[in-house]
């Protein structure tokens, strides 16, 4: 059995069920990827639109693909009817944006709102407040070809498990919010998206649902 399969077997003994597991194959080669396809494993995490369109045109057509990396607004239009789940929607104009590209294209485009706690870490995302008032407003209500399926975030970067843990949890919490408090009435919003390689037990300890893991499955990048 190849590293890459071993390491999906490894993962998998030791998730919980109902956690879905995205292997995240930016900067890895199409081999990779279908070494782990033929281990069974069909979500696949990009981050980089040319990269992802140049692998989603060779790879099996059943592939779920997870785009996960800052979009920029004048390439959306590219990856729109390709994803499974865009997880990395951090703005309201994005949002729009591929509504407003999913409707031309006739398509219902599944996403996460990415929300921004970390401190030193990316700038993308709303944060917890902006996310709140987005719901609190009802502005998912204008969206004709697009789902809201939950939020994506993301811990600091730091070797301090309580901080991480920290972040998590406030992840989880404006996630709850919004579902129990703020929009209950909201249909199909259950996906919480939080851990990578080095902190996914913690975060699925704080109600991840899907986890994001690069290196512990396809080794270290080389960027
Ligand atoms: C690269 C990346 C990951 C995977 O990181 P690893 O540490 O390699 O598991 C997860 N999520 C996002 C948003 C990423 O950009």
């Amino acid at each position: 059995m190849s590293s890459i399969a071993q390491n999906i077997e490894f993962l998998r003994h030791e998730m919980p069920a109902g956690v879905a597991l995205v292997a995240v194959s930016k900067f890895h080669p199409a081999s990779c990827i279908l070494e782990a396809y033929e281990a069974g494993q069909r979500k696949f995490g990009e981050s980089r639109v040319q990269e992802f369109l140049e692998k989603e045109k060779e790879l099996p057509g059943d592939i779920e693909w997870h785009f996960i990396g800052h979009l920029q607004t004048n390439k959306v239009r590219q990856i729109i009817g390709k994803t499974a789940l865009i997880e990395s929607v951090d703005t309201e104009r994005l949002l729009f944006l591929i509504d407003n590209e999913s409707a031309k294209a006739g398509v219902m485009t599944r996403v996460l709102l990415q929300v921004h706690v970390a401190k030193e870490e990316t700038k993308f995302g709303f944060s917890e407040e902006e996310l709140a008032d987005f719901f609190k407003e009802r502005k998912f209500e204008a969206l004709t070809h697009t789902h809201i399926s939950g939020i994506m975030g993301m811990a600091s970067n730091t070797p301090d498990e309580e901080r991480v843990r920290d972040d998590f949890r406030r992840i989880a919490a404006i996630f709850k919010r919004i579902k129990m408090d703020i929009a209950p009435d909201l249909r199909g919003f259950d996906q919480l998206s939080m851990g990578m390689s080095g902190d996914w037990k913690i975060a699925v300890e704080e109600g991840s649902n899907i986890v994001r893991i690069g290196s512990a499955i396809f080794g270290v990048r080389n960027y």
